[in-house]
């Protein structure tokens, strides 16, 4: 991989990161600053997208076409689903949106209702989280432009698409990967259980969770 693109869509998500980056360059597209630089010696480009599919896509786009990235690493924090509790991480093996209609989706290309994360990334970052002691469960991310708090709304999802995780960039960034045939994987830290708690739980484990899953792209950085 020559160049990784790492996409996070709040400061929280991307400040330690930044922090670890050398011989920085910042350049500002769409309102956004993507920050070009290494991370140990890998060339990555860094970009706080903002919340959101529409922010989160817009970015994506950026990193492949102006900075010609190999693969994009969505990192961040997430609702959990299932057995993934809080602070366990959830790694992408694919990404769908949970408040569009899928068969709408598959109508123009790339063709597919949900995206495949690529597999040598997913296989790092379940090695990432192993070496950081980290509990990680392989799954689907289910990705829409709502915080989730309430447990009928989560029900509600889960029935439909069986995620670990609730979020609301992942399956973007994840759909102009598939269309720009484009290698990614997403990694979130759970911070909340997407139920009636969610809000709390947030606001307690949003830096701890977000420090989790920087923690898992640094490590995986490590291996390429
Ligand atoms: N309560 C916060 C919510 C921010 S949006 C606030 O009002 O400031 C939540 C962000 O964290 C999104 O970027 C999303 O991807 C992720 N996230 C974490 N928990 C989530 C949940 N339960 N539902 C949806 N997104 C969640």
């Amino acid at each position: 991989m020559n160049r990784i693109g790492i996409i996070g869509a709040m400061g929280s998500e991307v400040e330690h990161l930044r922090e670890m980056m050398h011989g920085r360059e910042e350049t500002v597209a769409a309102g956004r600053t993507f920050y070009a630089g290494k991370i140990g010696n890998i060339d990555v480009v860094l970009v706080c997208s903002g919340i959101g599919k529409v922010n989160s896509a817009m970015s994506a786009q950026i990193l492949i076409d102006r900075f010609g990235v190999d693969a994009i690493i969505n990192t961040g924090i997430a609702g959990g689903a299932k057995d993934a509790k809080v602070r366990d991480v959830v790694v992408s093996t694919e990404a769908a949106y949970h408040d569009m209609e899928l068969r709408l989706v598959a109508l123009s290309h790339p063709y597919t209702e949900q995206f495949a994360a690529d597999e040598a990334l997913v296989k790092k970052a379940e090695k990432a989280c192993a070496e950081c002691g980290i509990a990680c469960h392989l799954g689907k991310i289910a990705t829409g432009d709502q915080f989730i708090s309430d447990k009928r709304i989560k029900e509600d999802i889960v029935s439909r698409l069986d995620p670990n995780a609730v979020e609301m960039e992942g399956g973007a960034v994840a759909h102009v990967c598939a269309a720009n045939r484009v290698p990614f994987v997403i990694i979130r830290s759970i911070s909340d259980n997407a139920d009636d708690g969610a809000e709390i739980d947030f606001d307690t484990f949003e830096q701890l969770a977000a420090d989790d899953a920087a923690k898992i792209v640094v490590a995986m950085l490590k291996q390429m």
